[in-house]
């Protein structure tokens, strides 16, 4: 049997994939605001209620044709449900995270070699080089948050 997937949805290398904005409306428990305003130490964060997905703001806006705030929402959205509510420990849950955010570069057409290393030279130019000023108040640091 034809898989349904292919046949209702042909990936392309636009940024909006119809199945996510159709599911995103109802579908999820809440869904964070993206925050593009300042600096994220660590690339990406949320605030202390978890209302708010900080992004950088000197992350490009696409990358190997993929929307990068959806594909970095999908890897924060996976962690956290993964570590918080399923109890996987950090590294698992980030390890996982990662695997779903490469379904979701290729699913869109993305190329995840030339995705990730694009994304792996930005987080390298940008980790440890912020301004304090410019990183928001409310974002929870998560080192902070494990105890290490
Ligand atoms: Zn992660």
């Amino acid at each position: 049997m034809k898989d349904m997937m292919s046949m209702m949805y042909k990936p392309t290398s636009t940024q909006t994939c119809p199945k996510c904005r159709k599911r995103s409306k109802g579908n999820r428990l809440r869904r964070a605001i993206i925050d593009r305003n300042h600096h994220v130490p660590e690339i990406a964060g949320y605030n202390m209620d978890g209302s708010v997905l900080y992004i950088d703001k000197r992350l490009p806006a696409t990358m190997a044709g993929v929307d990068v705030d959806s594909a970095l929402e999908v890897h924060e959205e996976v962690e956290n449900a993964l570590e918080y509510r399923l109890g996987f420990s950090y590294p698992h849950a980030h390890m996982m995270a990662e695997a779903a955010e490469q379904c979701f570069v290729e699913a869109h057409g993305g190329n995840w070699a030339a995705y990730d290393k694009e994304m792996q030279a930005w987080i390298k130019k940008l980790e440890n080089n912020y301004d304090k000023s410019e990183v928001p108040e409310d974002l929870i640091n998560p080192n902070e948050v494990k105890g290490k």
